[in-house]
């Protein structure tokens, strides 16, 4: 386990950081999931200080669901807001929160070195960074302008 990625004590995170739990908690009160009872709320921290919120939305057709990451990103994006900080994202399971891959993927187009704040059910919370410990060699913009795949060097062949 690396000095970033871990589990932190309520005790071991910043003011600011417990205001980003606090949010990412209050927006998974309002969580619509009536299909898996999953209730799962993000908060975002953009480079400006402010916060913004998600929390999941499921649909009765299943793909059209929306986890709250997303929400938060898409909310953030139409207020003009690009740039991240800081996730916290806190579910109701027994385990610690992390992004499911599509989220991560999302995350990653805007926020490639975003710290993540994972929060469980209990309250435990993990620390990781989302590019090093969740995404590693991800796809991102500047994928496009690469002539070389994630993780290739110039003498590969
Ligand atoms: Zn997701």
């Amino acid at each position: 386990m690396s000095d970033t990625q871990g589990m932190a004590a309520g005790g071991d995170l910043t003011a600011d950081e417990r205001e980003l739990v606090a949010a990412a908690l209050a927006a998974r009160a309002h969580a619509y999931a009536p299909y898996s009872r999953f209730h799962v709320g993000a908060a975002l921290r953009g480079d400006d200080g402010s916060v913004v919120t998600g929390a999941n939305v499921e649909n009765a057709a299943y793909p059209a669901t929306i986890c709250a990451e997303r929400v938060a990103v898409g909310y953030a994006v139409a207020h003009g807001l690009r740039v991240f900080r800081q996730l916290a994202v806190a579910g109701t399971g027994s385990a610690v929160c992390t992004p499911c891959g599509t989220c991560r993927q999302v995350l990653n187009e805007f926020a490639p070195d975003l710290e993540v704040l994972a929060v469980g059910g209990g309250g435990a919370v993990a620390r990781y960074l989302l590019g090093r410990d969740l995404l590693p060699d991800g796809f991102g913009p500047a994928s496009l302008d690469s002539d070389q795949p994630p993780g290739a060097t110039e003498d590969a062949g």
